[in-house]
């Protein structure tokens, strides 16, 4: 199979020196390529800026805002069997991006933010994708309400999601614990701590079982 996956945050410029981000480490999505770079597929990785050095033998695409990782999702996406969206794309971006650095003038600075362009939302409705979709859900409450609501609206086949509202687990750990919704299966699939390596084995032989 050719597997596209997104993977790491996206910055979004407010000026030209200073950008809103989140903790995203890219872990996740990383280990996912590994894992299926090892289970013998082709990997597209676009990547948001993390510290990890690309995995081998992966097509590296890497990626600032999340603007950018659309368009690069857009142009890879019709080329794959499957694509896993694990990237934390930021949900608003500045409206504009000040040309020159914002002075420390006032007490109070309002910045204005509008909507990015939902990617994973997008690859069925808009950019006509027709293979296997899978997304991720960090949520810190009701896990198990909001996973099935958004694998429904971005018509995702599989969703993995994960409580990030615990620092044990999830955002710069070595270590996750998931719920893997599935479309076909009332239950989901729920892998206890261990490893982003395993979880990601786990995950690539279900997304070889679609
Ligand atoms: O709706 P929410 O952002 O929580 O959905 C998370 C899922 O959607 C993740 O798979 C994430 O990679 C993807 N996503 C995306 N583009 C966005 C926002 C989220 O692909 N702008």
């Amino acid at each position: 199979m050719r597997i596209l996956l997104t993977a790491g945050p996206t910055r979004e410029a407010i000026d030209p020196v200073r950008y809103l981000s989140n903790r995203s480490s890219g872990k996740m999505g990383y280990a996912i390529a590994r894992a299926a770079t090892q289970a013998g597929h082709d990997v597209v990785l676009i990547s948001g800026p993390v510290c990890l050095a690309p995995p081998e033998k992966v097509e590296f695409v890497p990626v600032i805002s999340a603007d950018e990782m659309y368009e690069a999702v857009e142009s890879e996406i019709n080329k794959v069997d499957a694509a896993v969206f694990c990237a934390a794309v930021a949900d608003y971006r500045p409206c504009m991006i000040e040309s020159e650095k914002i002075k420390k003038s006032e007490d109070r600075l309002v910045i204005e933010m509008e909507k990015t362009r939902d990617i994973l939302g997008s690859a069925r409705s808009i950019m006509g994708f027709d293979g296997i979709l899978v997304g991720f859900a960090a949520e810190t409450r009701e896990l198990e309400k909001y996973a099935r609501e958004k694998m429904e609206r971005k018509g995702c086949d599989l969703l993995v999601a994960n409580d990030v509202s615990r620092s044990d687990i999830g955002f710069g750990s070595d270590q996750n614990e998931v719920k893997i919704f599935s479309r076909d299966s009332e239950d989901p699939l729920s892998l206890p701590t261990q490893s982003k390596d395993d979880i990601a084995k786990s995950l690539i032989s279900l997304i070889e079982k679609q």
